[in-house]
């Protein structure tokens, strides 16, 4: 769909000042994503729900892609296209604290992450999302969340009461535990197929200062490293969550392991106690650890994306961090086969929820881990991950750009995936949120 043939057909007057065409100077800043680049015939920044519903309306008529935005840090989920058109739900990004004592808070789907733990901070409120601040309420919302607090407090998905969403047929509805609750279900884990979320209400956790650590490591002897960063987290209080991220050696330097760690408390001996045992990973050459309000964990960037990320990407859930793992990721980093190794700690909270809950369905697994390249390099990231693949149990689909059907069984695994199909085939029978990952 070229842009002369969007115009020719024209935008309904209540789209007219909410869109962005290739012609316009705005355009650069608007047609990519974080990670995947795009041209897509026109961009639509809704205000409402009903601008939401207009704008899915006219994009079908039109017989274009439709691709949904919220922060554009889609790693899987494709919120841009070329040809199509983009409906940028980013100016729907209010924050609402509905009822302090009961710590319900309304939430735009179009806000990030790091604003909203700015205006949730003044009232002693936090949400666990994830470790960037720019990642969009709505695309994060809708697949997990994996957050600093999440040993702590679970995934984003856990702490969702409500959903409000437009759905393919134009219909809004919102729904929670008693109203449609099969919806509710799916939209926390596979949401991206389901509709355009416009707001969700979660329920926030009482959070103050926390504890923050950054430790950084000559990683030379990797593999042991990550091993025992694996065993200092399992025996970890839940106030522990912790991310490691391996980089291979470059000109002038070894290969370098950054543990970025969250104490979530605020009493710095006990902080203390408890992150003591990762300074032994290895040989330290940096460390900080700072007593810090929540937003500054998140911060707020807001430049524009420009498809800049590592676009190849694996994602596996993992039991136990095991030695044949460690030494298949340090080989794989040592060798060039992958250009960034990130293990992330979950378990904890995550696991107390049940296996039906949420279309998430993997909640017995410790850790997370993803391994990166160019997409120029994806034959060898796929041979680091058959190496990888007999320890994994299960995929986290937002890290992973695999669109294979086995990628989703193990994204999915029974019952969930036939649920979601039944479900897919009743909200979405034409397929029309065909962007994310191939539930049909
Ligand atoms: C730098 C970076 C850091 C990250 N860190 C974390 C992390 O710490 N923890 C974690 O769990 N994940 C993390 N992620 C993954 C991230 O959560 C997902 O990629 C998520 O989809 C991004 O949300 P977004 O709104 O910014 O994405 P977008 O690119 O806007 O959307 C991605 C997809 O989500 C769906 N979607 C988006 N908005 C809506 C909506 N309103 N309604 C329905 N579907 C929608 C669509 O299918 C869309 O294609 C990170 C990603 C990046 C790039």
């Amino acid at each position: 769909m070229t842009e002369q043939s969007l115009t020719d057909v024209a935008l309904p007057a209540s789209l007219t000042g909410r869109t962005v065409l290739p012609s316009d100077a705005r355009y650069e800043r608007v047609r990519h994503g974080y990670v995947h680049r795009g041209a897509p015939a026109a961009v639509i920044f809704p205000e409402n729900v009903e601008e939401t519903a207009v704008a899915l309306a006219y994009a079908r008529s039109r017989g274009t892609v439709v691709s949904v935005r919220s922060g554009g840090h889609g790693i899987s989920g494709r919120s841009t296209n070329d040809g199509g058109v983009v409906i940028d739900v980013s100016r729907l990004d209010h924050v609402d604290v509905l009822d302090r004592t009961r710590r319900r808070v309304r939430i735009g789907a179009g806000a990030r992450w790091g604003r909203v733990a700015q205006l949730l901070a003044p009232h002693g409120l936090a949400i666990s999302s994830g470790d960037t601040g720019d990642v969009g309420v709505g695309g994060l919302v809708t697949a997990g969340g994996m957050g600093w607090f999440a040993r702590r407090d679970g995934l984003t998905i856990d702490h969702v009461t409500a959903v409000e969403i437009v759905l393919a047929d134009g219909t809004f509805v919102r729904a929670d535990a008693e109203h449609h609750p099969d919806l509710f279900w799916a939209v926390r884990g596979a949401g991206g197929n389901f509709g355009v979320v416009t707001a969700v209400e979660l329920e926030a956790s009482e959070t103050g200062d926390v504890v923050f650590a950054n430790l950084v490591f000559d990683a030379r002897e990797t593999a042991p490293l990550v091993e025992e960063w694996g065993a200092v987290l399992e025996a970890a209080p839940r106030e522990l969550t912790s991310f490691l991220t391996l980089m291979p050696a470059a000109p002038g330097r070894p290969a370098m392991a950054h543990v970025a760690a969250v104490y979530a408390g605020d009493r710095p001996g006990a902080a203390q106690r408890v992150l003591t045992p990762l300074l032994g990973l290895g040989p330290l050459l940096r460390q900080e650890a700072v007593l810090a309000p929540y937003p500054a964990l998140v911060p707020v960037g807001g430049a524009p994306h420009r498809g800049q990320g590592l676009g190849a990407t694996r994602s596996g859930l993992l039991d136990r961090v095991s030695t044949q793992t460690a030494r298949s990721v340090a080989d794989a980093l040592a060798s060039g086969q992958v250009l960034m190794g990130q293990f992330r700690s979950v378990g904890g909270a995550v696991n107390d929820v049940s296996l039906s809950a949420t279309a998430y369905a993997h909640r017995t697994q410790n850790f997370q881990l993803l391994s990166a390249t160019v997409p120029e390099r994806e034959r060898s990231l796929d041979a680091h991950w058959a190496r990888v693949a007999p320890e994994v149990n299960g995929v986290y689909l937002s890290f992973d750009t695999r669109r294979s059907p086995e990628a989703l069984a193990e994204a999915f695994p029974e019952p969930a995936l036939t649920r979601l199909r039944a479900l897919k085939a009743r909200y979405d029978p034409e397929n029309v949120f065909d962007r994310n990952f191939p539930l049909r």
